[in-house]
């Protein structure tokens, strides 16, 4: 069975251009609507992040939405504990796919570590 975890050198959920996603009123509180788009740049990746290392420059503080763990993921999409598991992996490979493509080294590199 596969099983998720988050790779290095990736950061694809990290571009958060809210115009590819459109439900995000859905999941998130007006409070923390405002703070997603207070982090989002002019070239849709969010401020956070640092290009070069490909990592949160404020991971140990990064919002709740940005965390990928039981109680977040119950809260903004109603998914069980044992759901989180695969419905993790299927959010991390349509940004992976929509942001470095379905055959990219990324994608490879994230289907060999959750053994998928
Ligand atoms: S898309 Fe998935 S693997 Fe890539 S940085 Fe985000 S959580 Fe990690
Ligand atoms: S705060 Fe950090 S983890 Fe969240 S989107 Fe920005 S760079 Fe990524």
């Amino acid at each position: 069975m596969a099983t998720w975890q988050c790779i290095k050198q990736c950061g694809a959920c990290c571009h958060l251009d809210p115009t590819e996603r459109p439900d995000l009123e859905e999941y998130l509180s007006p409070e923390e609507l405002g703070l997603y788009l207070s982090m989002v740049g002019e070239d849709g990746w969010c401020v956070n992040f640092d290009h070069e290392t490909r990592e949160c420059t404020i991971y140990a503080d990064r919002p709740r939405f940005c965390r990928v763990q039981v109680d977040t993921f119950q809260d903004m999409f109603g998914i069980e504990a044992e759901e989180l598991n695969d419905f993790a992996i299927d959010c991390c490979h349509q940004q992976i796919e929509s942001i470095y493509g379905d055959r990219s080294l990324e994608m490879i590199r994230f289907d060999q570590a959750v053994g998928f």
